[in-house]
């Protein structure tokens, strides 16, 4: 890789590759990689069947996204959060949620400014910030609970600081932040002047009464925040790479400038279907809550019974675990060992995060797998320790 520019040469590798490969070579389960192994609502796919079969989006969609679905993201931010976004001029249509992210951070972000994220993160992150030639303060979430830590993100502030990203329901951890840790999180936003991205792309996978809270609806943080979604994980079409942003139009339009200079546009179909995917009852959005909280309850219901200390998961697609109730030290180690012995492979928090003080001990299950993955994973587990 000696041709590789050397501001990109810490993200050669990536940690759900390398752990995917090795459940490949070596037959395991794969609790590691966050994708759901069954397809979305049938109406959503039906939708892209037909806007394919009646030609719709054969050619490029317009630039910033196919209106219907523009229209539809902006809907869907009045219906759930009494949110306005303008979709002439404050939505964007990206390939995913991740070039959403890429796209906010290469287009608000200038070299040498510093963006703050809170650790462990999703690892998308960092390459983008290393790509767009600034620089990643990552603020460890609190060692025990896994929560914002104020204190420390206020110590780690300098002038340089432009961006705080905000992920919530958060991967990898499974916390979903309370709206006072929403609103703490607001106020010194506020308070320190900061542009805000919103990684809101688990928006819909919240359990129990954790209600997801958009930073964008509280009182004065509209106007400095990009709020990204993602059809993929809200639809579980993640092969789709269909996702958005919105916000302001003096934020999305740069946001827009590069994006279009990145993919130009994506997956016309696609986008259609995804409209749709928005326009669903509240029962189709309750039913996947109620479908992945059962799978959640089965998997941590598991990990606890064989001597995890399990972080419960508020939201998303994932369990974090307290490897040391089982005698060892390090989640690296035992994700590097489990594979091997178990057949089971999960993700080690450490390798998100600049913390291993409060990285360390974890590792990442995912759930969204069907019942007998889960079965079959757990049996394993239970083998080895057994
Ligand atoms: C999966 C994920 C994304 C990317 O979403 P895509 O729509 O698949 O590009 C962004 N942020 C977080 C936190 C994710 O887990």
């Amino acid at each position: 890789m000696t041709h590789l520019v050397a501001r990109m040469r810490p993200y050669e590798r990536t940690i759900f590759g390398e752990m995917s490969a090795l459940a490949t070579r070596l037959g395991a389960v794969n609790l590691g990689q966050g994708f759901p192994d069954t397809g979305g609502p049938d109406e959503v796919r039906r939708a892209a069947e037909r806007a394919i079969a009646e030609g719709h989006g054969d050619q490029y969609p317009p630039a910033h996204g196919n209106p219907v679905l523009r229209a539809a993201v902006s809907e869907h931010q009045r219906r759930f959060y009494g949110i306005d976004v303008d979709p002439d001029v404050g939505v964007v249509v990206t390939t995913g949620a991740t070039e959403a992210i890429a796209a906010t951070i290469l287009a608000l972000v200038e070299p040498g400014q510093q963006v703050m994220v809170l650790d462990p993160y999703f690892d998308l992150y960092a390459a983008t910030i290393a790509l767009a030639g600034a620089e990643r303060v990552a603020v460890p979430l609190t060692a025990h609970t896994l929560r914002p830590d104020l204190g420390a993100m206020r110590a780690a502030l300098t002038p340089r600081t432009r961006m705080l990203v905000v992920n919530s329901p958060h991967n990898p951890t499974g916390v979903v932040f309370t709206r006072g840790e929403v609103e703490a999180l607001a106020a010194f936003a506020f308070e320190h002047d900061l542009l805000v991205l919103a990684d809101e792309a688990y928006e819909h996978l919240w359990f129990d009464d954790n209600v997801h809270v958009p930073l964008a609806g509280l009182p004065g943080m509209f106007e400095r925040t990009v709020t990204v979604g993602s059809g993929g994980k809200s639809f579980s079409f993640t092969g789709w790479k269909v996702g958005w942003a919105s916000g302001p139009p003096d934020l999305i339009g740069p946001v827009r400038v590069v994006r279009q200079h990145l993919s130009y546009v994506s997956g016309g179909p696609f986008q259609e279907a995804m409209a749709v995917g928005l326009h669903l009852p509240d029962t189709y959005f309750d039913g996947f809550r109620a479908d992945l909280a059962a799978k959640r309850d089965r998997l941590c219901a598991g990990l606890t019974e064989l001597g995890f200390r399990v972080i419960p998961p508020q939201g998303t697609y994932f369990a974090t675990t307290d490897v040391r109730p089982l005698g060892f030290t390090d989640g690296d180690e035992f994700c590097r060992r489990v594979p091997h012995e178990a057949g089971v492979v999960a993700i080690p928090l450490s390798a998100l995060s600049d913390h291993p003080e409060v990285s360390a001990p974890y590792a990442r299950w995912a759930f969204c797998k069907r019942d007998a993955v889960l079965d079959e994973a757990l049996r394993r587990l239970r083998g080895w320790l057994g």
